[in-house]
């Protein structure tokens, strides 16, 4: 089975973020693999000892991007592709981008996440789908291959749904499909050895014009601070008070 993962570098959003001229400052920044798309990269592994077949991560990003791609080979994965163009900004022309190397190279099941961590438009490994004309499911907790057909359980806002989907077919991952595996060391060490192709638009058939941004990013904010904790004091039975009238008038409960 060949399978291909969707794989983003985001910035690692447990860390402190900085925002410069409109721009996440990326100095001092700390870069990771999208943890939605760790699951798939996991998922991927083991679908692959279950049923054979190859694993490509790939991505779309900047050359640093190739970091969170060793860390997919060093779990697991057997080669991985990178797509670089600074003119690949938004949702549209990345997904373009991805789903002309699928067309390419062809597959049986295509792995992405639900959503990446620091954009979190959710769009991108959908819009793929939808370019190749192939069925998606997204937010899946469990899945089983049986020959040309998958099953998966996916997360519906808290309940559950199950689904029987034709491959090829695109899936997204979310929390709760697997325990991604940490690399380890031969992995990290096999990784360097590992097949890794880097591409721009051209090897694609795609032009600048192609993938030119639908949409334009007017401004970027980070949230307002939070403010400090507040202790409550007096008698437990005043505290009891006190907090429920905080949480009418501050917490909006009513
Ligand atoms: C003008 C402009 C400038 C921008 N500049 C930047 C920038 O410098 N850096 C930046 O990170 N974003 C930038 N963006 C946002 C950019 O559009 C999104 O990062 C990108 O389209 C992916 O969307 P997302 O991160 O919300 O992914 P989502 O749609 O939330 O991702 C869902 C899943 O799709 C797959 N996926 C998403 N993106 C990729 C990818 N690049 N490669 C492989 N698989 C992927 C993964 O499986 C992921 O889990 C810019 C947007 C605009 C409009």
């Amino acid at each position: 089975m060949n399978i291909i993962v969707l794989a983003k570098q985001t910035l690692d959003t447990e860390e402190r973020i900085l925002i410069k001229d409109g721009k996440v400052a990326e100095d001092g920044a700390k870069f990771i693999l999208n943890p939605y798309d760790e699951y798939a990269v996991e998922e991927a592994i083991r679908q692959k000892e279950k049923n054979g077949g190859r694993i490509t991560v790939l991505s779309v990003g900047p050359e640093r991007s190739a970091e969170a791609l060793r860390t997919a080979l060093a779990m697991g994965a057997d080669e991985a592709a990178l797509i670089s163009d600074e003119g690949l900004t938004d949702e549209y022309g990345v997904s373009l981008a991805l789903a002309a190397y699928v067309r390419q190279h062809g597959c049986d099941l295509l792995l992405g996440g639900s959503f990446s961590v620091d954009n979190g438009a959710g769009q991108v490994a959908v819009r793929v789908a939808g370019l190749l004309g192939i069925p998606h499911t997204s937010s899946i907790t469990r899945l089983e291959i049986d020959g040309g057909r998958a099953v998966v359980l996916r997360d519906a806002e808290g309940d559950s749904e199950t689904v029987e989907v034709v491959l090829p077919a695109l899936f997204t991952a979310q929390q709760g499909l697997n325990d991604p595996r940490y690399p380890s060391l031969p992995g990290i060490m096999k990784a360097k050895k590992k097949p890794f192709r880097c591409l721009q638009l051209a090897d694609l058939g795609l032009s600048e014009a192609d993938v030119a941004p639908r949409t334009e990013r007017t401004s970027l904010s980070l949230p307002p601070d939070r403010p400090a904790g507040r202790r409550l004091s007096g008698e437990p039975k005043q505290q009891a008070a006190q907090l429920v009238r905080l949480l009418q008038t501050e917490g909006k409960l009513w």
